[in-house]
């Protein structure tokens, strides 16, 4: 049986003392940010915990007549969900919702994920969806669509991908016709869309892609529409049904169907051929939040591995035995399992607070008074997105093979519940845009805008950090390596940004480096805000000695042990293309 435990105590000093939430619009005071995530918490634990295993075993089911229906259990999750108004946490108070930032939808996501991945993805696509509506759809269709999405009691899904489109969204075929009424006729089939069909919520509001006769070739020619799986005003059927259950590898509890739109009713949102751009707020959103499933999982993981190598006793530690009136010494003793142990902590701990200083800016980006720091904020998510999506997840799945290995072939069984966190998880290295993807973003489009403008949105608060902090003795040890670190980084940039505009293929093969050593410098730049808070909480003698102390032996370890591969990563990026692009097709 596996554990989760809710990060509290992290969170809590993340929201305080590190990123500083509480100026945020609409952020409710510390003892309701408490109660708000202790609330989420219990439910994590006690409700969604337990039916994480039972779900994978069970998974998702469909009868002759097509309906999807979810593992036992899912659906009364589901209403206890909505119940306790999760659905709305986020969303406009006018609708229904709370108002709240989406920092604590952020937090509540993370949390969901590590006690229940699959359970997750119901609320996230909906509250994406939810967020696309009130962006760009007309207001009679917000009327209608926005309050039942933030009850709970419809959820929402995000209708891309084709069979022959998958990367390359310009390769979508299905058609939507205009009718007499005002709205189209969509055809065309969807595949691997996630909550496609079940039997959790009344109705099911589709977001798809579909193209206008005579539109433009390509993504100028998509357009963005609303289709409901009920009609809200006659109750009847309409033509949208789910071909096929997708077997998936993982997450088997969330209901993955091939969608087929067979002449369905369908309302445009937003401009015509302008629907890949309306799609790109669900998208942006969404890949924050797979990022912060990577971040749950890999917590989830932490945790069961850490718990596991304080049980397990095998051999004896190689300095001596450690428990000599035990048969062996726990596996903890071990170095091998300590720096799994360590390497997984590290850089949970580190991207869940880069994924929440993001989130904070996507709140301020959306809500500040003041427009340039808006900009500002919204420069800074836009950058962070492939990071927090593509490191977060690359983390997710390398911390679940880490408790795998911690946990030798008992991890490989099924039931113990820990490969089921490899298979969960290697999910969210391909939905929102393949990993790949991501980093051909961050070199191509995020880099480029502007001579580097995004790219200063990091570099500046940094430096400025950096100056501020020249004099503070606790961060003595750390601020050399993060220097050394920080300043390959830059000649990264520079790298990428002048090689890859001669020769875009520098820029391509460079990318999964680039995004790498980026990553490693802002989890750098987050140890360094978290040890200065550590340190200066013990200075204090503020409780929770114990706490502070680890912090501190984790940034110890990530200083030492991980932030160097920033180093490596450079080298292989200025080893340049032509190792990778002269090796002649045929040879592979
Ligand atoms: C469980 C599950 C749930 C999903 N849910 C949804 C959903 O709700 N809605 C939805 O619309 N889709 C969904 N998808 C589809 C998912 O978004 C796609 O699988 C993903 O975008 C990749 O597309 P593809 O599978 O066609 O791979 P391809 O696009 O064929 O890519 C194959 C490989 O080529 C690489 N590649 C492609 N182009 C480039 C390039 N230019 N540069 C570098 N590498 C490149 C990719 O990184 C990848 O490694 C889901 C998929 C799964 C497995």
């Amino acid at each position: 049986m596996t554990i989760y435990k809710a990060p509290l105590e992290d969170v809590r000093f993340i929201l305080n003392d590190v990123i500083g939430a509480s100026g945020l619009a609409d952020m409710p005071d510390n003892k309701t940010v408490e109660s708000v995530l202790g609330e989420a918490a219990r439910f994590c634990e006690d409700v969604l915990l337990p039916l994480n295993v039972s779900g994978d075993f069970e998974g998702c089911s469909q009868d002759a007549d097509g309906n999807v229906r979810v593992p036992k259990g899912f659906a009364d999750a589901y209403a206890d969900f909505c119940k306790g108004g999760w659905a709305g946490v986020s969303c406009g108070k006018e609708c229904g919702g709370q108002g709240r930032p989406l920092l604590l939808n952020f937090i509540v996501s993370e949390m969901i994920s590590g006690a229940n991945m699959s359970f997750g993805l119901y609320p996230m696509l909906s509250h994406a969806a939810y967020k696309t509506i009130e962006k760009h759809a007309s207001d009679e269709l917000k009327k209608i669509y926005m309050p039942k999405l933030v009850e709970g009691t419809w959820t929402g899904t995000m209708c891309m991908t084709e069979a022959q489109a998958g990367s390359d969204l310009g390769l979508i075929r299905s058609m939507a016709e205009p009718l007499d009424d005002g709205s189209y006729k969509i055809t065309g089939e969807k595949i691997m869309i996630t909550a496609g069909d079940h039997d959790l919520a009344e109705n099911i509001v589709h977001l798809v892609l579909a193209r206008l006769p005579g539109a433009l070739p390509g993504v100028r020619g998509i357009s963005l529409f609303l289709v409901p799986k009920i009609f809200p005003d006659s109750g009847k059927r309409n033509a949208v049904r789910c071909s096929r259950l997708e077997d998936t590898t993982g997450i088997r509890a969330s209901a993955v169907g091939a969608m087929a739109f067979d002449g369905a009713k369908g309302w445009l949102v937003g401009d015509a051929g302008k629907g890949v751009r309306c799609m790109f707020t669900m998208v942006n959103e969404t890949r924050m939040m797979v990022g912060l499933q990577g971040i749950g999982v890999a917590e989830a993981c932490y945790q069961n591995a850490a718990a596991y190598a304080k049980e397990r006793v095998q051999m004896r530690s190689i300095s001596g035995a450690k428990f000599p009136k035990q048969p062996a010494d726990p596996i903890l003793v071990h170095p091998d399992v300590r720096q799994k142990l360590l390497t997984m902590r590290s850089l949970t701990e580190g991207c869940r607070a880069l994924a929440l200083l993001a989130g904070r800016e996507f709140d301020v980006s959306m809500r500040d008074a003041d427009p340039k720091r808006r900009a500002k904020a919204a420069d800074f998510v836009a950058l962070m997105i492939p990071v927090v999506k593509a490191f977060g997840t690359d983390m997710g799945f390398d911390s679940a093979n880490a408790a795998l290995q911690i946990f030798g072939g008992h991890g490989y069984i099924r039931g113990n519940g820990i490969e089921q966190y490899l298979r969960d998880v290697r999910v969210a290295m391909i939905y929102e845009g393949t990993n790949g993807i991501q980093a051909l973003d961050l070199v191509t489009r995020k880099m480029s805008q502007d001579y580097g403008r995004l790219l200063r949105s990091f570099v500046q608060p940094a430096v400025t950090f950096l100056a501020a902090e020249k004099d503070n003795k606790a961060l003595a040890n750390y601020r050399s390596v993060f220097l050394s670190a920080f300043n390959k980084f830059q000649m990264a940039s520079l790298y990428v940004s002048t090689r890859g505009a001669v020769d875009p293929d520098e820029a391509g093969t460079g990318a999964a480096d680039y995004l790498r050593i980026l990553a490693y410098v802002a989890l750098g730049f987050m140890w360094l805000k978290m040890a200065r808070a550590a340190a200066s909480k013990l200075a204090q003698g503020s409780a929770g000695t114990s706490f502070y102390e680890a912090k501190l032996r984790t940034a110890d370890y990530f200083f030492s042990r991980m932030l160097p591969q920033v180093h490596a990563h450079y080298r292989a990026l200025i080893t340049g293309a032509k190792p990778i692009m002269d090796f002649p097709a045929e040879d592979f």
